[in-house]
């Protein structure tokens, strides 16, 4: 952390604070030197994280953040690659470098903390908005469904992906070391409350009160998973979801170019 830069921009209540915390308790514990870090960043609340870090960083432009990271991480492979993300630079603006940096395996972590809409903008629907809620944008319901952002990430090829809530803090700790020792494309989706914008457009404007309805919700992985079909309603699993080991695109480029090496 920066020295002098607290108290920091985010609203009181707000999760991205808990999920940096997080963040850098696990840097710390695995020794991550900050000239071998990177932390890339878009737009939002949460691209503004990089403003606190002393590691390398690149604040980059929205729903662009993978992409740049990608580049990172194909031109500097030993470079320990962290990509801070909202729901609208990961899966709403940005949603088709988010399918490509996972189908690509690409070595990096991307960490989303899906607060459910556009915050710094005023709170407006974004693809992980729920059907019944009430946005800035949406004042009568969203007619659109949501991205189960843990399921698009699996479905395109992430090694590993896991998602949990603000409130567990030694938890996301735990899941932030996992994600960043794994190789290959590593998620993280943090659900978070927003009760300036979120929470007060949907009868939650006290933090507790979104936090306890993000309680009501998640369930551990393991108890999802043995729930009845059709139990499931608006309950979401929390913990470690996929862990795989398929070789990322670093380990296949290099295959190919000792190939051509060989053949030419
Ligand atoms: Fe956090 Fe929402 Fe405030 Fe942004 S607007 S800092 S996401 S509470």
């Amino acid at each position: 952390m920066k020295p002098g830069v607290l108290p920091h921009m985010w609203c009181s209540g707000c999760g991205i604070g808990g999920m940096l915390g997080a963040l850098l308790r696990a840097f710390e514990e695995l020794g991550y030197a900050n000239t071998d870090t990177v932390v890339v960043t878009g737009i939002g609340c949460t691209g503004k994280a990089d403003d606190y870090l002393l590691t390398n960083a690149l604040h980059t432009t929205h729903g662009r953040a993978l992409a740049f990271a990608t580049g990172i991480k194909a031109f500097k492979p030993k470079l320990n690659v962290v990509v801070l993300m909202g729901d609208g630079d990961s899966v709403t603006i940005g949603g088709n470098h988010f399918i490509h940096a996972a189908r690509r395996n690409i070595d990096l972590t991307a960490i989303v903390l899906n607060n459910l809409n556009y915050g710094m903008t005023g709170g407006q629907v974004s693809g992980t908005t729920p059907g019944w809620a009430i946005t800035s944008t949406t004042a009568y319901g969203n007619p659109e469904r949501a991205f189960d952002i843990c399921a698009l990430a699996e479905t395109a090829g992430a090694n590993y992906v896991a998602r949990c809530t603000p409130d567990q803090g030694w938890e996301m700790k735990e899941i932030m070391k996992q994600a960043l020792g794994r190789k290959g494309f590593s998620l993280v989706e943090v659900v978070s409350p927003c009760p300036t914008h979120f929470g007060r457009y949907n009868e939650m404007k006290e933090t507790p009160e979104m936090l306890r309805w993000l309680g009501e919700r998640a369930m551990p992985v393991e108890l999802y998973r043995k729930l009845p079909q059709g139990e499931h309603k608006d309950r979401f699993p929390v913990g470690t979801l996929v862990d795989r080991n398929e070789p990322d695109f670093n380990t296949r480029y290099d295959t190919i170019r000792a190939r051509a090496r060989q053949e030419a």
